[in-house]
Formats: structure tokens, sequence, C-alpha cells
């Protein structure tokens, strides 16, 4: 008899990890593979997807179990997962993340906020929802959060044995970084125990969520001519809120001395100037804010102001926005 809970058409249980370059959900995918096929005998298989410009853009890694006298002729990427794990908040804004997320299936989303404001976000009307707050968990425990998420995993997926589960992570780590061992065994148990669910019932013969395939925005008939940028890599237009690993900076104004230290660290010109007079009336540049659209959490200006002007927030949804002070680029007007 099968020990997985539920499976496709094919034969296949699935899921789909919705991630952020560089917070580790490819390494989870990895890792949450072998402990099914290593630790349980199961046929498995994972592979992720990602951009070439890795960190701060949209990843997924996928997962498929089948039992062990399933072939698995598939290696496509799942459209439909049984559960979804969503590692950071900002992708609701560039990614479907919760597309063809079947009827009764699962979604653990990492975040510190309610099981409502999050089900309102993620557009889903029944289900499962699990939340687990990883980015505390791995600040404290001083890991990364696909740890705490892979804990949380294990306790969706009661199939899988934790114990094997460690072990991996203790194969993975004790070669290169044995001082990690025993902090992500921990991060682990943390994500396993501190995961919470509220269900949300679904109507009778309820359907889950339509797969939308992203339709590429140019195609033969639409084609820009040759030779036109259409969207310049730039760091006017872009948008770096994806890079966030859940930190920004937070500016109080009133301690500020305007010594622009945190602009000569500033990789990404976040800074807004305006002029002003000082005491005397000599001319001087007044710092007004920060422009968050191009700030990647990298806290650099945190460790360079010389007063506590500055310093780290864990970032909540729509604090950025709020606060955002637009930079003023003269030549892009109408673009930002
Ligand atoms: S966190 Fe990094 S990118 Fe953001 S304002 Fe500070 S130095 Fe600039
Ligand atoms: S480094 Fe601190 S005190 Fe200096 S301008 Fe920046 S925020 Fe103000």
């Amino acid at each position: 008899m099968s020990i997985l809970p539920k499976r496709n058409d094919l034969g296949f249980f699935e899921i789909r990890l919705e991630s952020i370059g560089g917070l580790g959900a490819n390494l989870a995918g990895k890792m949450l593979a072998e402990a099914g096929v290593l630790g349980l005998g199961l046929n498995g298989a994972n592979f992720s997807s990602y951009g070439s410009e890795k960190k701060g853009s949209p990843v997924k890694s996928f997962i498929r179990f089948c039992d062990h006298d399933v072939e698995i002729r598939d290696h496509s990427p799942i459209e439909q997962p049984h559960i979804i794990g969503v590692f950071h908040e900002a992708l609701y804004k560039m990614v479907d993340v919760v597309s063809g997320l079947d009827a009764e299936g699962i979604v653990l989303v990492n975040s510190a906020r309610d099981f409502d404001g999050i089900k309102n976000d993620l557009q889903i009307e029944y289900g499962t929802l699990a939340i687990v707050d990883a980015l505390t968990i791995a600040v404290e425990e001083k890991t990364k959060v696909n740890t705490a998420m892979l804990g949380a995993m294990f306790r969706i997926c009661d199939f899988l044995d934790p114990e094997a589960m460690k072990k991996v992570i203790r194969k993975t780590f004790e070669k290169k970084y044995p001082h990690l061992v025993e902090p992500n065994i921990r991060t682990f148990d943390r994500g396993y125990n501190e995961v919470k669910f509220k269900f949300y019932e679904a109507p009778v013969g309820a359907e889950g969520k339509t797969f939308t395939r992203p339709e590429p925005q140019l195609g033969y008939i639409t084609q820009e001519i040759g030779g036109v940028i259409p969207a310049p890599a730039n760091s006017i237009l872009k948008d770096l809120s994806g890079s966030r690993q859940g930190f920004l900076p937070e500016l109080k104004l009133e301690k500020c001395i305007h010594c622009a230290s945190c602009d000569t660290v500033c990789p990404d010109f976040c800074f807004v100037w305006e002029a002003g007079e000082d005491k005397r009336g000599r001319s001087q540049m007044f710092l007004k804010g920060i422009d968050y659209q191009y700030c990647k959490g990298c806290l650099k200006c945190v460790e360079a102001c010389p007063t506590d002007a500055l310093g780290d927030l864990r970032e909540m949804i729509g604090y950025a926005e709020a606060n955002r002070v637009k930079q003023n680029f003269p030549y892009a007007a109408g673009r930002n």
C-alpha cells in the first residue's frame, strides 16, 4: 500500500516551492527529495528553475514523489501541486504563487502575519493555509529560512520521516561547515513545531485554482524592431524589493546629521536629498528619505550611519510602498 496521501493521474504527489533567489529553495527541494528517496525508498525527482540573475529573482523548485514501482517519465514543471511552499511574501506582486493549487491543497507561507490577511492576498477561498515565521527562527538560530521551511514542510507531509531529514542535514553540512549542523537541526525542529494551520472548508464539488502559464509579451507578430531595447536593465527602472530577505533600513530623520555616510556606501542610489540652508544660511544638502524601490536590503547604510538615524527593520508588507520617498532622477521623467 502506498504511503503517499494523494496521487495525481500519473501516480505523483507533487510539491512546488516558490521563492526568491538566495533564500535556499533550490537546496531545500534537493534535501526534501533526498529524504523521501533515501529515507523512505520512494521514487522521486527534483529540479529548479531560475533565470540567469538568480539572487533576487523569482525561483521555483519542484519535487515529485511516487511509489518505488512507478517510473518517472514526466520532467516538466509542476503545474497542479498538492502542496505549495512560499518562501517570501514579496513574490505576490510578481508571481501568481498559488496558480494550479489542488482544491484540497495546502499552502505553506513564511510570514509573521495572520491567516486571513494572507488568504486575502493569495486570493484563495478554501484549502489549508499553514504559516511559519521562518525568518524569525532563522535570525534567532543564525541560519537560513530554508531549513525552517523544511521543518514545516515535514509536518505537513507527515509520511516523511523527520529523523531521515536530520540525517540529510547532518550529511550536507558536517564536512564543510560542521558548526552549522546543530543550529540547522534546531531550525528544522522549530519549523516543525511552530508551524500553525487554518482550514478553510471547500464547498462540495469545488475545483482547484486554474493554472495560468505566463504568456510571452512578444511574439513574431508583435516583435519590436531590431536594435531597440524597450526595458533597459538599469537602476532607474528597476524594482529591487524582491531582493530583500526580510529586512530593510528604517530612517529616523530627527536623529540624522546629514553626513551622507549612508549615501557613500549604498550601491543603488537609494538616498534622496534636497538642497536647503543650514542655520547660518549656507547652502547644504539635506537627507529627505529612502527610495525603497531600489533598496535591496543589504543594510550597508545601517552599518555606516554614525548616529542611530538608521536601523534595521523587519519588513512588513506595504511598509516600503507607504514610506518610499521617490528618487527624482531628472533624466527619468515620468518613469519612476
Ligand atoms: S539597505 Fe543597502 S540598498 Fe538599501 S538603502 Fe541601505 S545601502 Fe542602499
Ligand atoms: S549616515 Fe545616518 S546620519 Fe548620516 S546622512 Fe545617513 S542617515 Fe543621516
